[in-house]
């Protein structure tokens, strides 16, 4: 029972997260670590209904299949560790897990105010001028420094795009391929994961990519430094884009580990989830 108060305790602090500032997040912790260790009682129980049938509803809303369902609230069930890694996610900049796909789009022309230019070091750069935001450019070049060591070499090859050039690029597939084509590879303007600034393509950008060391490295390393494969491959019908081996987004490493541990590594889910979960009651 003392471990359901916790998640009990952590659940009400979720829902109120956003209305509390920075006092407010201590609070929260002494929540977590069982302030009311004396509601064993009827409350206790109350509130761990709210709590699941909150978490229930979060993941059918986000369409998680059943099976995955069932394993993230059998994770619930076992100890507060799934709300505490979930609250963790949820500290930092809300851009790092705000969900950007073919229905949910960034604000309207949003651009980031911490924009820096890419400029190689332990990781190359295919050409001037590439820019991510300031919190991922720094785990760009930790995450490589890192590759270094083991022998791969990133290539930084896109990064971030504005609106604008989103918007030249998918007219540009439009005209090439047909639209059916392109959505199946390009965003429409505004719909953009590259516009967060918050994204890298690595290497060739093709799926020569995946089987090279760097593919490989990244693939199996990369959430350790908060990178996550946006579109994995045989996930079109979740995530709406074909396999792309090359295009990572930085989510910071609680995000990333969260969508390993929960999520059976698949973004789109998590994100989905987060996204219901805080739009939740
Ligand atoms: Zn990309």
């Amino acid at each position: 029972m003392f471990l359901l108060v916790m998640l009990c305790s952590c659940s009400r602090a979720a829902s109120q997260a956003s209305a509390e500032n920075t006092a407010g997040s201590a609070g929260r912790n002494s929540a977590a670590l069982g302030g009311d260790t004396a509601g064993t009682g009827q409350a206790g129980g109350e509130e761990e209904l709210v709590f699941f049938d909150k978490l229930q509803r979060a993941l059918s809303d986000a369409l998680i299949p059943g099976d995955l369902s069932r394993r993230v609230l059998a994770a619930a069930t076992e100890g507060p560790d799934f709300i505490l890694d979930l609250l963790a996610c949820m500290e930092g900049d809300p851009f790092l897990r705000r969900l950007v796909d073919k229905t949910h789009p960034l604000p309207d022309h949003y651009e980031p105010a911490d924009l820096e230019e890419l400029r190689g070091g332990a990781y190359q750069i295919n050409r001037r001028s590439l820019m991510l935001r300031r919190e991922a450019a720094r785990a760009l070049e930790t995450m490589a420094a890192a590759a270094q060591v083991d022998g791969a070499i990133l290539l930084a090859s896109s990064s971030y795009r504005s609106y604008d050039y989103q918007e030249e690029l998918y007219a540009r597939y439009v005209r090439e391929d047909g639209q059916e084509a392109a959505d199946r590879f390009s965003a429409r303007p505004g719909y953009s994961q590259h516009q967060t600034g918050l994204v890298v393509d690595f290497g060739s950008i093709d799926d020569s990519f995946a089987e090279t060391r760097s593919g490989r490295w990244i693939l199996t390393n990369g959430s350790r430094y908060g990178w996550s494969l946006s579109f994995p491959q045989g996930y079109e019908a979740v995530t709406g884009y074909v396999w792309e081996s090359w295009h990572y987004r930085y989510v910071g490493p609680e995000l990333a580990f969260f969508i390993d541990t929960y999520f059976d590594g698949i973004q789109q889910y998590a994100l989905q989830f987060i996204h219901e979960w805080e739009n939740s009651q």
